[in-house]
């Protein structure tokens, strides 16, 4: 059984303060997420975790993306979509990643366990449209999803060969609120899929009851639920395990919505349900969604109790 994380964790943005990062400053070369990264993966590697994220430090889930791609732009925090949605300008998420796994290197000092590696994280393009407000050229937010998973398919295509990750995960938190055609939604998520060469996972937030009919017929390899903050979920999978064969479920065990710690004893009881529903060789252990609200300290406790249960199996 492996563990991994949704995303994001804590971050504080650092100003320059020894001479190097100063003189890099005044250049306009200075990084200030940099030490945020690095601060990420040794907590994830610290606590544990195989498949580790960059810790999503650049910002919220929108906007990290959408301030790359032609089409859409920023305005007081919100994302508006003005034109054609194209090709994004540049990478977006390589270098990180890439600058994570040279941490993982660093941390295992060149002889890094073969489990542990990094995953990329792309928020879906229907929850970065139905986050947005078309305000030209699109009728409606259907035509601008499927143009947008075109653009965002230059990034997971750039993850796939450069990075080469354990996986790549979509982040679609709005599939469960009703909201979205999810006809549009799984083509969307076809088009991603295309020609890859490591599988894809989706995290949908969330009760799934109304959903998971719809959901099981999208073309991802890894499924990724919280079950820890709901009592729903759990039995909606039990109930209809038949719809998810030959998938691995992320399972969320922690608690991420609340900054309180987890009982051991309830994580694991939940943990040990979820073996029995679809066995240990599909589960992925994960918190139930991103960890960025927490004091690092608890994420770090969080994240170790996932890992202490992970090792009792
Ligand atoms: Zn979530």
């Amino acid at each position: 059984m492996l563990s991994t994380v949704v995303g994001s964790l804590p971050a504080e943005n650092h100003k320059p303060s020894n001479f190097k990062d100063k003189f890099l400053n005044a250049f306009g070369k200075y990084d200030p997420f940099r030490d945020a990264i690095r601060q990420a993966v040794f907590c994830q590697l610290d606590a544990g975790v195989d498949i580790i994220s960059d810790g999503q430090t650049r910002g919220d889930m929108i906007s990290a993306f959408s301030k790359y791609v032609p089409g859409m732009k920023i305005e007081k925090g919100n994302t508006y979509i003005v034109s054609k949605i194209k090709k994004p300008v540049s990478e977006i998420s390589v270098n990180d990643l890439l600058f994570a796994k040279k941490l993982i290197r660093e941390y295992y000092s060149g002889n890094v366990p073969e489990n542990k590696n990094v995953k990329g994280i792309v928020t879906g393009p229907s929850t970065i449209v139905h986050s947005s407000r078309i305000t030209s050229f699109y009728k409606n937010k259907d035509d601008a999803i499927i143009d947008l998973a075109r653009s965002l398919k230059y990034e997971i295509d750039a993850i796939d060969k450069k990075v080469k990750p354990t996986y790549i995960q979509i982040d679609e938190p709005f599939l469960s609120t009703g909201m979205v055609n999810m006809k549009v939604a799984r083509e969307a998520v076809d088009i991603l899929h295309e020609d890859l060469n490591v599988p894809l996972a989706m995290h949908v937030c969330g009760t799934i009851d109304g959903a998971y009919r719809e959901l099981s017929k999208f073309n991802v390899e890894i499924f990724d639920f919280e079950f820890a903050g709901n009592n729903v979920n759990l039995d909606v999978l039990r109930d209809n395990i038949n719809l998810f064969k030959n998938k691995k479920i992320g399972f969320g065990c922690i608690d991420s919505s609340k900054n309180d710690m987890d009982s051991y004893e309830s994580a694991e009881n939940l943990v040990s349900q979820g073996i029995d529903i679809i066995g240990k060789e599909n589960i992925l252990l994960d918190p139930d969604c991103g960890l960025r609200r927490a004091p690092k300290k608890i994420a770090y406790e969080k994240l170790k109790l996932m890992n202490d249960i992970k090792n009792k199996y």
